[in-house]
């Protein structure tokens, strides 16, 4: 039926019914959901833990009441009646004081927790998985016997600070011996840090050993096959919310909208709960390697040699040749060792961001525009591949990597192992000093991997030798599709 001027005034009755109709809808559904969340909430904690034998179970496609007890809290708000979260000051004078990161919704926990999202990063996610197929009781707390740190890191003044480390919490390795009776009253916190020690065997160090690059000591360099004695950190990120704001100079709340709306709404607490603070984001966190006596690395005294490295899995671990990282990565850690031998302190920071942090798919792509482009797989075009597919050409988003050069105590940089304009100008950005930058030794860049440090060095990247001219970059030109014999 055609529409006319008369069926407008039909039509917004219609509209109107209807729009009433989903309010109605609405409130019954948040009156609904809000009475779950207080019953849920005010009983003791172990009410919310055991399954719900009262409640209905008729609806045989659901059984997670067996798990998690049969009401589902969607999401929490401030000031919400049995919600008391345990006072978290970023940057405070002490770990009591700044009190520990709560994130768990266990139930001892969920009432008291401060901070949204999970512990342990991406592989919160496998967790989930393990309580699902029943292989982890949900309500299970670690056993923390023996795990403290093997050596000591800090406190250094720059943790006292609540602008300079925002993307994880320097007292994630103490939480053991900091918060002795939350933990005894069964609250659910987990270290984010841990610092081991190991013995390290890579097959390249042998070589180091045969050409004289570095030399057998017995303490660091530990036999003629090139293994190393290092002192390790993981740690996992924790992010200060205001303070990843400022850093980006964007508001908090404009940061909190696109972390829910990106994580297709994963986490709406993110709104709900202005008042926390503190989101631990399903991402991959980073691992500091310490060769030598980790009491240097803060001594401004001691020379330090350092590179920042990110994961290139393609190359560091399975010996791609399309890029320099492996090499740039065994290149800087025989500068690391030789430093530490040297009576200074050599420290590599691995970070877990795959392909720019674009993730390993994306670069699959980017390579196989690459080879196929026209023309061929070339320095001048090198960005842009990566650009017409990921719509950026980077998302590391370097502003954050400086924290961990605070949490080690690091004022200076004698010798900085990275070309990377990015890399530098956050950290000097940072109030760190870097008195030397080490590019790459030319001979030891793969051939087919021309393309890309070319292509780096003519957009900024730190070299000692020369800036290819446009020009230059289009004759600079990696393997071709066809050359890939599989
Ligand atoms: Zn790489």
């Amino acid at each position: 039926m055609p529409s006319s001027e008369n069926d407008s005034p039909i039509l917004q009755r219609i509209l109107g019914c209807i729009e009433e109709l989903q309010k109605d809808q609405q409130n019954l559904s948040s009156k609904k959901e809000i009475k779950g969340q207080l019953a849920s909430t005010l009983p003791t904690s172990s009410a919310t833990a055991k399954p719900d034998s009262s409640k209905s179970t008729s609806d045989k496609s659901c059984s997670t009441g067996k798990i998690y007890g049969s009401r589902i809290i969607l999401t929490t708000y401030p000031h919400q009646v049995g919600i008391n979260p345990i006072p978290l000051e970023w940057g405070a004078k002490d770990a009591q004081t700044r009190g520990p990161v709560v994130v768990s919704r266990h139930p001892n926990s969920f009432r008291v927790r401060n901070a949204i999202g999970a512990y342990g990063g991406s592989y919160c996610i496998y967790r989930a998985l393990a309580v699902a197929i029943g292989e982890l009781e949900p309500a299970h707390l670690p056993n923390f016997a023996n795990t403290q740190p093997h050596a000591e890191i800090g406190p250094h003044p720059q943790w006292f600070d609540p602008k300079k480390i925002v993307s994880f919490d320097p007292f994630g390795h103490t939480i053991v011996r900091d918060h002795v009776d939350h933990l005894k009253n069964g609250i659910d916190i987990r270290p984010t840090i841990a610092i081991t020690k190991a013995n390290m065997t890579l097959p390249d160090l042998e070589n180091s050993v045969t050409k004289k690059r570095f030399q057998v000591d017995k303490k660091i360099v530990l036999n003629e096959k090139g293994d190393l004695r290092v002192t390790k950190a993981a740690v996992e990120p924790v992010w200060y919310l205001p303070g990843v704001a400022e850093r980006f100079n964007i508001d908090e709340g404009t940061l909190r909208r696109a972390l829910f709306e990106d994580t297709g709404g994963m986490y709406p607490e993110l709104i709900t709960r202005p008042d926390l603070k503190v989101f631990m984001p399903p991402i991959g966190g980073l691992t500091v390697y310490i060769f030598g006596d980790p009491s240097n690395v803060s001594n401004p005294e001691k020379r330090l040699t350092l590179r920042i490295h990110d994961e290139c899995n393609g190359s560091d671990v399975f010996g791609s040749d399309i890029c320099t990282c492996r090499p740039y990565l065994i290149y800087g850690i025989e500068e690391a060792v030789k430093e530490a031998q040297n009576g200074g302190s050599g420290v590599i920071v691995y970070f877990r961001k795959e392909g720019r942090a674009l993730g390993e798919v994306t670069k699959y792509l980017v390579y196989n525009a690459r080879k196929r482009q026209e023309g061929g797989d070339t320095a001048d075009n090198y960005f842009l591949r990566t650009e017409c597919i990921a719509g950026v050409k980077d998302m590391r988003f370097q502003a954050l990597m400086p924290d961990v050069l605070h949490w080690l105590g690091i004022t200076k940089i004698d010798r900085m192992m990275s070309m990377s304009n990015m890399k530098h100008d956050a950290i000097t950005s940072a109030g760190i000093k870097i008195l030397e930058r080490v590019p790459i030794p030319d001979e030891l860049v793969p051939p087919d991997s021309r393309v890309e440090i070319d292509a780096k060095i003519a957009s900024g990247y730190f070299t000692t030798g020369e800036i290819p001219t446009a020009e230059k970059l289009a004759e600079v030109k990696g393997r071709g599709w066809d050359d890939l014999q599989h």
